[in-house]
């Protein structure tokens, strides 16, 4: 015996090793489909979407596998007691959320209007471009809606050029919840218009651009409301989508406010808020 595993060592090593690496394959393809819910209460769906409904609220430290996976959600199976259903793997996977509200499960695409060689609209001394200050104000929204455990991506983080289509294409594969677009204004003369607009295309886009509307309500600059118009952004859309005219930022009254961090976080926390109504009112409870 000895002598045979003396005469056949390497081979034993080989198919040990091979043993071994099989195995540890084989358990990590097990995690891989495994989730243990981190915050309290997370909901679990009848299909991948707030809209969907809620069959239970998972205990934290749920165990389930995972049998499928679209645009974010999972389909799960409970360990307990073999229920399936749908959760939203960013919210399940949350180790800062305690307990998740309909935002949490929402997905948010925001668009800051413009970027890299598209500076879009100008201040009145031409020395001040309208792609900072969607950029800016963007970035204070995913900031102000980090706590809420959405899902927010920004089609553009730095100062680059996105091409149009791309953004209702991106909010498309990921089933978006919203689509907003930050721009400012820019009148034919400077200083002969104040105030902030949002326009949307789609009926479908109609509730969250009223949502959005009495929101924005009690910022310093003028609500003129809002409209629907045919921009490109908004029209070829299959989520709801909105376009948000922030202030007229050829006008020295706004541009005052348009550059002030506690004017864009202001608008950031309305978003939130108007957010938060919009999904309450679409999410579906048992
Ligand atoms: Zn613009």
């Amino acid at each position: 015996m000895t002598k045979w595993i003396q005469n056949n060592r390497t081979g034993i090593i080989l198919a040990t090793g091979l043993v071994l690496s099989a195995f540890i394959l084989i358990l990590s393809l097990m995690n891989q489909n495994q989730l243990t819910t981190r915050p309290d209460q997370v909901p679990l769906r009848t299909g991948p979407s707030i809209t969907a409904t809620k069959e239970a609220s998972l205990k934290q430290g749920t165990k389930l596998i995972v049998l499928d996976r679209q645009h974010g959600w999972w389909k799960v199976r409970r360990n307990d007691n073999n229920q399936t259903g749908w959760v939203a793997s960013w919210v399940a996977n949350n180790t800062h959320l305690k307990k998740p509200t309909a935002l949490s499960e929402a997905t948010i695409v925001l668009d800051p209007g413009h970027g890299g060689s598209d500076t879009g609209a100008l201040s009145t001394d031409q020395k001040h471009y309208e792609k900072t200050y969607t950029l800016e104000t963007a970035r204070a929204t995913a900031k102000a809606l980090a706590p809420t455990g959405a899902r927010v991506v920004m089609v553009r983080n730095s100062d680059v050029v996105v091409p149009l289509l791309y953004i209702p294409r991106k909010a498309d594969s990921l089933k978006a919840d919203a689509q907003i677009s930050f721009h400012f204004d820019s009148s034919d003369k400077n200083n002969t218009a104040s105030g902030i607009s949002q326009y949307y295309y789609n009926e479908n886009s109609l509730p969250l651009v009223k949502s959005l509307n009495s929101s924005l309500n009690n910022l310093p600059l003028d609500n003129r409301g809002y409209e629907t118009i045919p921009y490109l952004v908004i029209k070829d859309v299959t989520r709801p989508a909105v376009l948000l005219e922030l202030g007229f930022i050829n006008s020295d009254k706004d541009f005052k406010y348009i550059r002030q961090s506690s004017y864009q976080d202001k608008v950031a926390q309305d978003i939130k808020e108007g957010l938060t109504k919009y999904v309450t009112q679409a999410e579906s409870h048992t």
